[in-house]
C-alpha cells in the first residue's frame, strides 16, 4: 500500500490545502484523475503527488485510518508538470486551494465520470476525430489557403518573434493593423513544429468569428473552442481533444488559460487589456497574467494584442530603466491598406446648449452637427454607431409631483424602467415588476422616465431620421442563444443604417460600412471614483472607433463623434490624436505620483452581511489582524469602506484595500493573514454572509 496526495474540490473555508491523503495498492504519477470518497460522496481528485512519511496506522500494524482510492481514471493520461505548476501557482498567487482551482478548471461532466463512462466518452471522441479528418484531409487536398503578403510592419513583428528565446511579447497594433495575421503567422509556424497554440480572446462572441479565420487558415487542422456557451458534452470533447494533444488549435475565453495542452507551443492574447479577462468571482484569477506565467515556465511565447494596452502591460513593456523590460514591445502603427484612422470630432455640449438651448439637448440626444453627420451617411448608404453604454428605455423613473424615483426595494440603486414589456427592473438583483399605472407614493398618473437608455435613443433616431433602418444590439435584444448574431449578420448584410449599442457592439466586430461611431454620454468616466474609468473609457473609444472605416476605400471620411460638456479634458485631446501613447504616458505619470498600480499592488478583501455594521466589523477585526502580522508596517492597509453600490439583494456589501509598494511584501502578507480570517469568519462575532480576496483587483 502507498500513499497519495490528491487534490480534491473542498471548499476553502473548510481547510486552505485541499491536499488528501489516500490509500492505493500502487503508486500513480502526479496529475492521474482518480475517484475518491469524501464524506458520504465519491468525488474526482488529482493525484498531487506521493506522501512522504508512510501511514503511521500503518506502521503499527494496525488498520489503516485512511480511505482508499475507489478507481484511477488509467485511460486518460496524466496531467503535465507544465499544468500542475500552473495550477499550483494560481492557487497561491490568488489565496485559493490548489484542490479548488484544479477541479474548477475541468469540464464539469469530466468530474462526473466514472472509468466505464469516460471510455465511451472516448470512444466517441475518437470516432468525431476521425470523421473531422476525412473532411481536414479532403480540405487539405483541395489545395493550401491563400496568405496574404505580409505588410513591411507584420514582417518585421515576425522577424522579431522568430528570433530569440521565446518570451513575452505584447503586440500594440492600431486597429485594423492586421494584427491576427500575425497571430496566423506565429501558429502556422508551431503548428508545423507539431506543438499547440492556444488563442484567448476576452469574450464569447468574439469567438466565431475567430474560429472561422483559423479554419480558413488551417483546414487540415483540429480546432476546438472552450468557453461557457458550449453544451456540457461539447465542452467535455472540446476539452479531452486538447487533453490528448489531439487539437491543434484551441481558441477560447478566460478559463481556456487553464486548458491542458501537452504540446504547448505559443499563447495568444487577444486583445489583452480588456476587464474580461479577470475572473470576478471564485478564484478570481487574471487569464492574461496567468497566461504570461505559465508562457514563462512552459517556456512559450507569449503574444500580448492590443490598440490599446492596459496601462500594466505596456508598463512591462516600457524601458527597463523605468522599471518595465518584462515584455519585448512590438508595434504596428499603420492600417493594412495604408487606410487613415477615422477623425475625432468632439462636440462641445455647452456651445450647443448656448446655441439651441438646453432645452434642445434634453429633447435631442444628438448635437444638430453629430445629427447631421448621420443623416450624410444615410445618403451615402453608408452605417453608423452610437454608442451608448446604458441599456432598458431610462435608467429612473420619477413622480412629477411628489417626486418619488423607481428605487430596487433590495439594492441600493435605481430600476431601470424598459418599455419594450413596460416593466421596472432591477439590473443588480434582477427583480423585474410591472411599470405601475400610478405613482407608488401619491397616487399621481404622471410618473416620467428620467435619462436615457439604448431602446429610448434607439425610438429617438427612428423619430430623428424618418426612413432610416435604426437597429440596437445590447444584452437585451441579444438575450435568445443566438440571436447576436443573427443581429450581427444583419448589420453586415447592410439591413441597418443607424445601430444603436452598448459596449458589446464596439469591441472586434468588422463592419465593412460602419463610417461614423458616436458616443453620445461619455463623459461619466472622467470624474469615476475608479481610477482605471479613464483608461477604460480611452479604450472603448479607441476600439470603437477602430470599428469604423475598415474598408479603405471609405477611411478617407470615417469619424468618430464624442459629445462632451469637457472638450479640453486631456483624455480627448489624446484621442483626437490617436495618441495612445501620450494617454498613457499622462496616466502612468498620475499613478506613479499616487503610488497607484502598476506602481503599487494590491489587493481587496469583501465582506457581504446582513447589515453594514457586521460588513464593517468583519473588516475592522481583519485589519486589526494584519496590521499585528510581521511586516505589516511595509503594508497600506485603508480603511473599511461600503462597495459603490452598497446593497444588492439585501445584501451589505463592504471592502477594505491593501497596497504595497511590492509584490513579495503584499504576498507575504497575504499568506498569513488568510489562516487568521479564516477563523475570524467563523467567530461569532464577525460572522459575516461571505467573505473574497481579490488579489489585483480592476475595480475597486
Ligand atoms: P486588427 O486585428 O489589428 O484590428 P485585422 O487582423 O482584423 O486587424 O486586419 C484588418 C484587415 O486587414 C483584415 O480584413 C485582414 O484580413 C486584412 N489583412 C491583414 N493582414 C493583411 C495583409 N498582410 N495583406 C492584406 N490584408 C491583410
Ligand atoms: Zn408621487
Ligand atoms: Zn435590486
Amino acid at each position: 500500500m502507498c500513499r497519495l496526495r490528491v487534490l480534491v474540490d473542498l471548499p476553502r473555508h473548510s481547510r486552505l490545502d485541499a491536499v488528501l491523503d489516500y490509500l492505493a495498492p500502487e503508486p500513480w504519477p502526479a496529475g492521474t484523475l482518480v475517484r475518491v470518497p469524501l464524506g458520504k460522496r465519491e468525488v474526482c481528485g488529482i493525484v498531487w503527488g506521493m506522501a512522504e512519511t508512510p501511514d503511521p496506522a500503518e506502521a503499527d500494524g494496525e488498520a489503516p485510518v485512511l480511505r482508499s482510492v475507489v478507481q484511477v481514471l488509467t485511460d486518460l493520461p496524466p496531467f503535465t508538470h507544465g499544468w500542475l505548476r500552473l495550477v499550483a501557482f494560481a492557487a497561491s498567487y490568488y489565496q485559493r486551494s490548489p484542490g479548488e482551482v484544479a477541479l474548477s478548471a475541468l469540464p464539469p461532466d469530466l468530474r462526473d465520470l466514472d472509468a466505464v463512462q469516460l471510455a465511451r466518452r472516448l470512444k466517441r471522441l475518437d470516432k468525431a476525430l476521425a470523421t473531422a479528418a476525412k473532411v481536414a484531409n479532403a480540405a487539405a487536398q483541395a489545395g493550401t489557403p491563400e496568405r496574404p503578403a505580409l505588410s513591411p510592419e507584420q514582417q518585421q513583428v515576425l522577424d522579431v518573434l522568430a528570433d530569440g528565446p521565446p518570451q513575452p511579447s505584447l503586440l500594440f497594433g492600431a486597429t485594423g493593423s492586421g494584427k491576427t495575421e500575425v497571430y496566423l503567422r506565429e501558429a502556422e509556424r508551431v503548428l508545423a513544429a507539431g506543438r499547440q497554440a492556444l488563442v484567448l480572446v476576452p469574450e464569447i462572441n468574439l469567438t466565431p468569428q475567430l474560429e472561422a479565420r483559423f479554419a480558413e487558415r488551417f483546414p487540415a487542422r483540429c480546432i476546438v473552442s472552450l468557453h461557457s456557451g458550449l453544451t456540457p458534452a461539447q465542452r467535455l470533447q472540446h476539452w479531452l481533444s486538447a487533453h490528448l494533444g489531439r487539437a491543434d488549435l484551441v481558441l477560447g475565453t478566460r478559463m481556456a488559460v487553464f486548458a491542458s495542452l501537452p504540446r504547448l507551443g505559443l499563447i495568444v492574447v487577444d486583445e489583452e487589456h480588456d476587464p474580461s479577462y479577470k475572473q470576478q468571482e471564485g478564484a478570481r484569477y487574471s487569464a492574461r497574467d496567468l497566461a504570461v506565467w505559465r508562457g514563462r515556465h512552459e517556456q512559450v511565447p507569449v503574444l500580448l494584442g492590443s490598440a490599446t494596452p492596459s496601462l500594466e502591460s505596456w508598463y512591462n513593456a516600457g524601458p527597463a530603466e523605468a522599471g518595465g523590460g518584462r515584455y519585448r514591445r512590438l508595434v504596428m502603427p499603420s492600417r493594412i491598406g495604408g487606410g487613415a484612422l477615422p477623425a475625432v470630432r468632439v462636440v462641445d455640449l455647452a456651445r450647443i446648449a448656448a446655441q439651441f438651448g438646453k432645452q434642445a439637448l434634453r429633447a435631442h440626444p444628438l448635437a444638430p452637427p453629430l445629427l447631421d453627420a448621420l443623416r450624410e451617411r444615410l445618403d451615402r448608404g453608408e452605417q453608423s454607431l452610437v454608442l451608448l453604454n446604458r441599456r432598458g428605455y431610462a435608467p429612473v423613473l420619477h413622480c412629477t409631483n411628489c417626486g418619488w424615483k423607481s428605487a430596487c426595494p433590495h439594492c441600493s440603486a435605481w430600476r431601470v424602467f424598459h418599455k419594450l414589456d413596460r416593466t421596472l427592473r432591477c439590473h443588480h438583483c434582477g427583480i423585474t415588476e410591472r411599470v405601475p399605472r400610478a405613482c407608488p407614493d401619491c397616487g399621481d398618473p404622471d410618473i416620467q422616465p428620467m435619462g436615457r437608455g439604448t431602446e429610448r435613443l434607439e425610438e429617438q433616431l427612428a423619430d430623428l431620421l424618418p426612413g432610416a433602418r435604426v437597429g440596437r444590439i445590447d444584452a437585451d435584444s441579444t438575450r435568445a442563444k443566438g440571436s447576436l448574431a443573427e443581429q450581427l449578420a444583419s448589420v453586415h448584410a447592410g439591413e441597418v443604417d443607424v445601430l444603436v449599442g452598448t459596449q458589446m457592439v464596439a469591441k472586434g466586430h468588422d463592419f465593412r460600412r460602419m463610417t461614423l461611431v458616436a458616443a453620445v454620454q461619455a463623459d461619466a468616466a472622467l470624474f469615476s471614483s475608479d481610477f482605471r474609468a479613464p483608461e477604460r473609457l480611452f479604450s472603448l473609444l479607441m476600439q470603437a472607433g477602430g470599428r469604423a472605416g475598415r474598408d479603405a476605400a471609405l477611411a478617407g471620411r470615417s469619424e468618430v463623434w464624442i459629445q462632451t460638456w469637457h472638450p479640453e479634458h486631456a483624455l480627448y485631446a489624446a484621442l483626437r490624436r490617436h495618441d495612445y501613447e501620450a494617454f498613457a504616458a499622462s496616466q502612468l505619470a498620475e499613478r506613479e505620483s499616487a503610488g497607484m498600480p502598476p506602481f503599487s499592488f494590491q489587493a481587496l478583501l469583501r465582506a457581504d452581511a446582513r447589515t453594514p455594521e457586521a460588513a464593517l466589523a468583519f473588516l475592522d477585526a481583519a485589519a486589526l489582524q494584519a496590521q499585528a502580522l510581521p511586516g505589516a508596517q511595509e503594508v497600506l492597509i485603508y480603511p473599511p469602506v461600503p462597495a459603490p453600490i452598497h446593497r444588492i439583494a439585501d445584501v451589505e456589501r463592504a471592502q477594505m484595500l491593501v497596497e504595497a509598494s511590492g509584490r513579495v511584501t503584499l504576498h507575504r502578507l497575504l499568506a498569513q493573514w488568510l489562516p487568521a480570517l479564516q477563523g475570524l469568519s467563523s467567530e461569532p462575532a464577525t460572522r459575516v454572509l461571505r467573505w473574497a480576496l481579490d488579489v489585483d483587483p480592476i475595480s475597486i
